[in-house]
């Protein structure tokens, strides 16, 4: 239902037409929702990103009236809705939250107005993880093997050469994570991306360890203690989601070290905009490799194999390729920043 309209914004935004203008927010309660409507003077499309307790919503090539008026309501879930003009071609609005949600964006074209519904998270995500990792640390795994790839001799371009980058992809061997509706295990799928994104990395000049490039299950010890002695610029853990309520999906991302949240940003950020699934967030969440590795580090979720749409997604090699793309946009505009 989200962003069903984007194509038309083509429409809205031909040259000369008057820049697009937000005068209007109004928040609301409706049958256990959250809803601000934001009212504007012609389509515009927005977009959101929830980074733990902010929601950004971005409405590209718009601005904010001067006389934009917020109608607040007391609310349990949202904590303050204000307004940035810092950027004068993107009206943002941040939204704080006191508790975790899911949101949706619906852009209603021809009636000029944004709806942003917000409910309360639903699920014990979290209590899986750990359990995972739990077992995992309490049991011997196979020694370590990882494989080193060298930056390919003559990469495409060399925006990160000189880096070295650890992929870990979740589960293996006797482990096999989360199966799929179609019965793949997340161990293989998490292998396959892993690989496509080494691959994606070489091109463009990083040094590259695989923690695993076969079907063996180490110990979670063993692959922070090889990251911390490597001395990597960042590690990447990668996983593939799945609960018990079929219905719950989209890419959600983790951190804990206060030295990785502007890399977890990045990574969030291009993985949502680079899937256009839903965006269930950016999280600081103790997991294990993500809290004793020293480097920037994150554990991605970019999909759920507990919902059938984004589990034949992720067997799909073009949306493997795709996430791929999206974690080498991450990394890329990370170490782009770091240098301003
Ligand atoms: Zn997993």
């Amino acid at each position: 239902m989200r962003n069903i309209l984007l194509g038309l914004l083509l429409l809205a935004t031909a040259a000369g037409a008057t820049p697009v203008e937000i005068n209007q927010i109004d928040q609301f309660r409706d049958r256990g929702f959250e809803y601000l409507d934001i009212y504007t003077t012609g389509f515009s499309s927005a977009k959101g990103l929830l980074l733990e307790n902010k929601l950004y919503i971005d409405f590209p090539d718009t601005a904010f009236s001067k006389a934009v008026k917020i109608m607040k309501k007391k609310s349990k879930r949202i904590a303050n809705v204000e307004i940035s003009r810092k950027d004068p071609t993107n009206a943002r609005l941040i939204i704080t939250l006191n508790k975790a949600i899911d949101y949706d964006i619906v852009n209603v074209f021809g009636r000029n107005k944004t709806v942003i519904e917000i409910s309360d998270r639903l699920d014990n995500i979290l209590a899986y993880q750990f359990d995972w990792e739990n077992k995992n640390v309490k049991k011997k795994g196979a020694p370590l093997k990882p494989v080193k790839f060298e930056a390919l001799a003559a990469p495409s371009d060399i925006s990160l050469k000189g880096k070295t980058i650890i992929l870990d992809p979740g589960h293996g061997g006797d482990d096999p994570g989360a199966f799929s509706a179609s019965g793949v295990p997340e161990k293989n799928l998490t292998l396959k991306t892993a690989q496509a994104t080494a691959r994606l990395l070489r091109e463009a000049g990083a040094t590259v360890y695989l923690t695993r490039d076969e079907d063996r299950r180490s110990n979670l010890k063993d692959v922070v203690e090889f990251a911390n002695k490597e001395k990597a610029g960042i590690f990447i853990s990668i996983h593939y989601n799945s609960t018990n309520n079929s219905g719950i999906s989209g890419t959600e991302t983790y951190y804990y070290n206060p030295v990785s949240r502007a890399f977890a940003e990045s990574m969030h950020e291009a993985i949502v905009r680079g899937l256009r699934r839903r965006d269930r967030g950016l999280h600081r969440v103790r997991f294990y490799t993500v809290k004793y590795t020293d480097m920037p580090s994150v554990l991605l979720e970019p999909a759920y194999l507990s919902n059938s749409d984004e589990n034949n997604l992720a067997n799909s090699a073009s949306f493997r390729e795709e996430v791929a793309e999206s974690i080498v946009k991450g990394v890329k505009n990370y170490f782009r920043s770091k240098l301003r």
